[in-house]
């Protein structure tokens, strides 16, 4: 029997549908694989009003909760009021490094990777030695001496 007009239609919608699923699948898998397109969808989405009001949401109900006090207390606890001695420390290493007394090195010293270095204290009371740090293995050392 041929199909009539009316069942081809309905098959041709049938098929569009479980396109439309496939579709959205296939595009909540790439955006999956690809944290580069989400962090662009996200960085759009935030200047929206709608991003700016969900973001702001989002980050309010954060605040409160206990992770969220955590966090903050951790911020203040950075803060350079409490830790003196760090920036004594750091503004010294700044100060030598502009003298040349010291010489900052382009590579790190963990991972041996030519990227830009920062100085890693151990002992703030000893502000010129310091470790000469990528971002990356600088932020693992913290997190294994659980420090700020
Ligand atoms: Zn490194
Ligand atoms: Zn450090």
């Amino acid at each position: 029997m041929p199909m009539t007009q009316e069942k081809r239609s309905e098959t041709r919608k049938r098929h569009y549908q479980k396109n439309k699923e496939k579709l959205k699948e296939k595009s909540r898998l790439s955006r999956q694989e690809n944290p580069e397109y989400l962090k662009e969808y996200n960085k759009k989405y935030i200047k929206t009003e709608a991003g700016k009001e969900n973001c702001n949401k989002a980050l309010h109900k954060y605040q409160h909760t206990e992770k969220g006090k955590r966090g903050l207390r951790k911020n203040e606890l950075k803060h350079k009021q409490k830790y003196p001695e760090r920036y004594k420390a750091r503004y010294s290493l700044q100060n030598a490094v502009a003298q040349n007394k010291i010489t900052h090195p382009d590579a790190c010293e963990e991972c041996g990777e030519f990227k830009i270095v920062e100085g890693h204290h151990s002992d703030y009371e000893k502000p010129l030695e310091v470790q000469w740090l990528c971002p990356d293995c600088h932020r693992a050392l913290h997190k294994d001496l659980i420090l700020a």
